[in-house]
């Protein structure tokens, strides 16, 4: 059991680190993670513009971070209520006791609907979902 906490208390760390070097750092400051995708083809993937969404919502310009990445921003609450509960579970039981437990389909709905999301942000008529640039 301590060996565990040790661990969950090691991650949580590491990941409260990561969020507050994303905090501290600003916009084009280095601390985006460069997209492969946009780098290689110039369209942007469901993912574009999800490291600065998090910086808004750590900043809490949630307005901001919606234009930056509207899929991530709206599944953050719902990874953060994943991540919590997997790693109680890790603590309690020293196994995923979580992820059986959670029905399929809202996971599937979320993938189709970001690769819908992907896919619709790089035709001029839906612009609106690109990441902006502030
Ligand atoms: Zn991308």
């Amino acid at each position: 059991m301590k060996k565990r906490i040790a661990i969950t208390a090691a991650a949580a760390f590491f990941a409260a680190a990561a969020l507050l070097y994303l905090y501290l750092t600003g916009e084009g400051e280095g601390a985006g993670i460069p997209c492969p995708v946009y780098q290689l083809t110039g369209l942007f993937c469901s993912g574009c513009g999800a490291s600065r969404a998090l910086r808004s919502v750590l900043h809490l310009d949630f307005y901001q971070a919606l234009r930056y990445n509207a899929v991530f921003t709206l599944a953050l609450p719902f990874m953060a209520a994943y991540f919590g509960a997997l790693a109680i579970s890790f603590v309690r039981f020293g196994k995923d006791e979580i992820s059986k437990k959670i029905p399929m389909w809202p996971i599937w709905l979320f993938i189709g609907a970001a690769i819908i999301y992907g896919v619709l942000r790089n035709f001029p008529l839906f612009a609106f979902l690109a990441p902006t640039t502030l």
